[in-house]
């Protein structure tokens, strides 16, 4: 029996905007077995010509962009500033990737007795498990190198926000992707996803969500071996020394933890600021969170839009003391009528044995907190079992340095909180997950090295 249809709603109006039929397993095996089918031909395909077919595709892309803009807008409920950018950057992904294509080089070494070279092959069928909060742009990061690699792929976008991947789908095929090369399975729960994970046919699983989800996946694709990348949670901070330009450091914050309505993996969850500028560090960003233009993601000046689900509001809200006992310092303001809205929120001082400080809250809120010394700031700063990104503001340079060889995180940036670039590698430790999106580096987890030695003896 087929599952029920999957309703996709609009966050900010809570009104359907797409009902669409679900798979059930047999449609995810059939997906499976079209993309073994077509996967011969697209590993074998030269190069140049696999090139050319991912620049069309991110042509595609690029030439659909207002749309997809809209559609990613209507379905997560983010800015549609954000998702012009996020757009804009599939396009890149697509177009990083074809220009990785003929340029994934192996190696020749020295060894006694002949000639020993390394070659970089695919591995088969992918499958991309992807979450609700960038639902293209991380299908991007997937389908770009795998595709590049040879790779055939299934993606399984969150059932919440299936629309944009969908799309993409049609616009590959439009591209001139031979059928098979990339398909979407929709399907509510984690039946789908699991299915990938444990189908046989499956030769790599690339997933991006929560640490326990990923953990589950990790136990599951243990029975067939499969290699699998996890792109998991984080609780990310920002560190704000005395030093820094402190007027810059808090015009910053409220993007890097109000950003997509703070469901972001990277998100600056956690800002410590050096004790002495504590008190203006936190005047100056109330005021920048009351200023956040939050309401209709539609409209250009947007900065925050509602959260994806009445569940994840729920959820967030669940985080903050319902007596009311949070040091709450500021807050912006919300529209009211339809809609998962939540304020953006600034709680400081938090002690570090709040919920707030320790997990990831994946909504709009953050926990400010003072430090004494540069000791203090790193032991606050890894005082988490994640491990994704962070930030560090000072103007002395070797501290900089200093911070980002202390701080254990997979992405760490200085004077900026910026954490995504198309062209450098992206991901976590510890709780976070492992292997790298982005880069030339995700092209290792989407290849095996063939070792092969050709003997010179007469
Ligand atoms: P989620 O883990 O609930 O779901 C992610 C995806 O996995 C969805 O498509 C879901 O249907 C599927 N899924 C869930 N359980 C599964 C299972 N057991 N087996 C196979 N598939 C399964 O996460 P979410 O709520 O969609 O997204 C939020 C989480 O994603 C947050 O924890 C966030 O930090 C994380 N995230 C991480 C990154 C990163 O790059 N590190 C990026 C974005 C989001």
């Amino acid at each position: 029996m087929s599952p029920a249809p999957v309703r996709v709603v609009n966050p900010a109006t809570e009104t359907v905007l797409a009902e669409i039929p679900a798979q059930g397993a047999e449609e995810v095996d059939e997906a499976v077995a079209r993309a073994g089918a077509a996967f011969p031909a697209w590993a074998a395909l030269a190069p140049g010509d696999r090139a050319r077919l991912l620049r069309r595709f991110a042509e595609a892309v690029e030439a659909h962009t207002e749309e997809l803009a809209l559609l990613e807008t209507r379905n997560v409920g983010k800015p549609i500033t954000d998702s012009r950018g996020e757009m804009a950057m599939v396009a890149e992904v697509l177009h990083f990737y074809a220009g990785a294509v003929d340029k994934h080089r192996g190696a020749t070494v020295p060894v006694a007795g002949g000639v020993d070279m390394t070659w970089h092959e695919p591995l088969g069928v992918v499958g991309a498990i992807v979450p609700w909060n960038f639902p293209a742009a991380i299908a991007s990061w997937k389908l770009g190198p795998a595709l590049a690699c040879g790779n055939t792929v299934v993606v399984k976008p969150s059932e919440l926000t299936p629309l944009s991947a969908l799309r993409l789908a049609e616009l590959g095929l439009e591209a001139g992707l031979p059928p098979g090369v990339v398909q979407v399975v929709v399907r509510p729960g984690t039946g789908a996803g699991r299915a990938l994970v444990e189908h046989p046919g499956v030769a790599k699983v690339s997933f991006t969500g929560s640490t326990e989800a990923g953990r589950d996946v990790m136990r599951r694709a243990a029975a067939t071996l499969t290699p699998v990348t996890l792109e998991l949670g984080g609780k990310s901070a920002t560190v704000v020394f005395a030093d820094a330009d402190l007027e810059g450091a808090a015009r910053a914050a409220p993007a890097a933890v109000f950003g997509n309505a703070g469901q972001d993996c990277c998100a600056r969850s956690r800002i410590l600021v050096e004790r002495p500028v504590f008190e203006r560090f936190v005047t100056l960003l109330v005021e920048a969170t009351a200023a956040l233009v939050v309401g209709d993601p539609e409209a250009e000046a947007t900065q925050m839009g509602p959260l994806v689900s009445a569940h994840q509001r729920a959820r967030v809200a669940g985080f903050l003391d319902p007596e009311g006992a949070d040091p709450v310092a500021g807050r912006g303001t919300v529209p009211g009528g339809p809609g998962w809205w939540f304020p953006p929120t600034v709680l400081a001082p938090v002690a570090g044995d709040r919920r707030v400080w320790r997990e990831e809250i994946f909504g709009p809120v953050v926990a400010v907190a003072p430090f004494d010394d540069e000791a203090h700031a790193v032991a606050l700063a890894n005082d988490t079992p994640y491990g994704l990104s962070g930030s560090v503001w000072t103007r002395d340079g070797a501290r900089a340095l200093r911070m980002a060889r202390a701080v254990a995180a997979g992405v760490l940036s200085v004077n900026s909180n910026t954490s995504v670039r198309v062209a450098t590698p992206f991901g976590g430790t510890r709780q976070s997950g492992f292997g790298r999106e982005l880069g030339l580096e995700a092209l290792a987890g989407y290849s095996q090295v063939k070792n092969v030695f050709v003997s010179t003896e007469a």
